[in-house]
């Protein structure tokens, strides 16, 4: 398979192309990536000489420089990736969030189109469709979206342009909603590897409120797995839910954390609340169990500790960003 992956130096997606190379010897990669302040081509310098990878410095904005890099590249599927994904930046400023998270996958959905590639697979979140009360049952595919933040509203209306491309075009596309990841390569912005990073730096770690929204949280991995079987197996048209299984608060998540590190609460400093802050996320991924055989492999503590593990081993990586 050639797949061409959008967003391939940020988080998800270097996690992604590891997986994919280290699986199939046969499969090639092409990563086209902005290189926005999210993306690090250090994550994949294993692959730098790899003649199965290559990295193309482009917009998905830029639909000549799209057409241009896959236009005789024999593409079969397009895994699509690239977005700015930091709720706390969309507050302070949506505008880059509009841009590149829906006209940015409009397109490249486009240029799929002109292209007439043969699937394309786009990743979403679970944020798109809003937040629950405690006692309401999980998202699932049939959730309506009620996205609250400015990210939420942008990556919905990406959702609402894959679809809208599969049902006027017939574009083949697969698309995913998944809970909160955590892993290696992860931007030391976001709650687990901002805990991590300040710990090991001697630093408190800032928590919003009293620390009791509630995620459904997915080691990386797991998720990388997921998309590999819908990019294989699933059908076209189809959108699948991907979830962690788990409910814990924030504050349970630094705890655990704090616990593994070898420290207590006492490293815990309370900040105020995010506005508008989503209470609670939880997904149901029966679906993709049923359908196509998937469902997590590791545990939330078991994820954790090597998640520790990797940021002990890999300072130079996270001081360098
Ligand atoms: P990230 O912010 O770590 O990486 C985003 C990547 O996209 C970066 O490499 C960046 O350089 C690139 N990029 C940004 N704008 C671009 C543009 N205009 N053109 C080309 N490349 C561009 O994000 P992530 O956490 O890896 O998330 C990847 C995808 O998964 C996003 O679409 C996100 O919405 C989705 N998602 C993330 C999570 C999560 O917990 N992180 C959960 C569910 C879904």
């Amino acid at each position: 398979m050639k797949l061409f992956v959008t967003g391939g130096c940020g988080f998800i997606g270097s996690n992604f192309i590891h997986y994919i190379l280290e699986k199939y010897p046969q499969d090639e990669v092409i990563n086209y990536d902005l290189l926005t302040y999210a993306g690090n081509p250090e994550n994949l310098k294993n692959w730098k000489e790899d003649s199965r990878y290559s990295f193309i410095h482009g917009d998905i904005c830029d639909k000549e420089k799209l057409i241009l890099s896959m236009k005789n590249a024999h593409v079969d599927v397009i895994v699509h990736f690239a977005a700015e994904s930091h709720v706390d930046r969309s507050i302070t400023d949506a505008t880059s969030f509009v841009k590149t998270n829906v006209l940015g996958t409009q397109t490249l959905l486009e240029v799929a189109r002109i292209l007439g590639i043969p699937r394309f697979h786009h990743v979403s979140t679970d944020e798109v469709f809003g937040a629950l009360h405690l006692e309401e049952k999980a998202f699932d595919e049939k959730t309506p979206y009620n996205p609250r933040s400015p990210y939420s509203a942008s990556k919905a209306g990406s959702d609402h342009f894959v679809r809208a491309y599969f049902e006027t075009y017939g574009l083949p596309v697969t698309l995913s909603n998944c809970s909160n990841n955590y892993g290696p390569f992860h931007y030391p912005e976001k709650l687990i590897p901002l805990a991590i990073t300040n710990v090991l730096n001697g630093k408190k770690i800032p928590l919003y409120g009293e620390g009791n929204q509630i995620r459904d949280w997915l080691y990386v991995k797991d998720h990388c797995r997921a998309i590999n079987v819908i990019i294989r197996k699933g059908l076209i048209g189809e959108t699948y839910c991907i979830g962690g299984g788990n409910q814990p608060t924030n504050k349970e998540i630094i705890l655990l954390l704090l616990n593994i590190l070898g420290f207590d609460e006492e490293m815990i400093e309370y900040v105020s609340d995010r506005p508008g802050h989503d209470f609670r996320y939880d997904m149901n991924y029966e679906k993709i169990k049923k359908d196509l055989q998937w469902e997590p492999s590791i545990s939330l503590e078991e994820g954790l500790r090597e998640t520790v593990r990797w940021y002990k081993e890999n300072v130079s990586w996270w001081k360098n960003v």
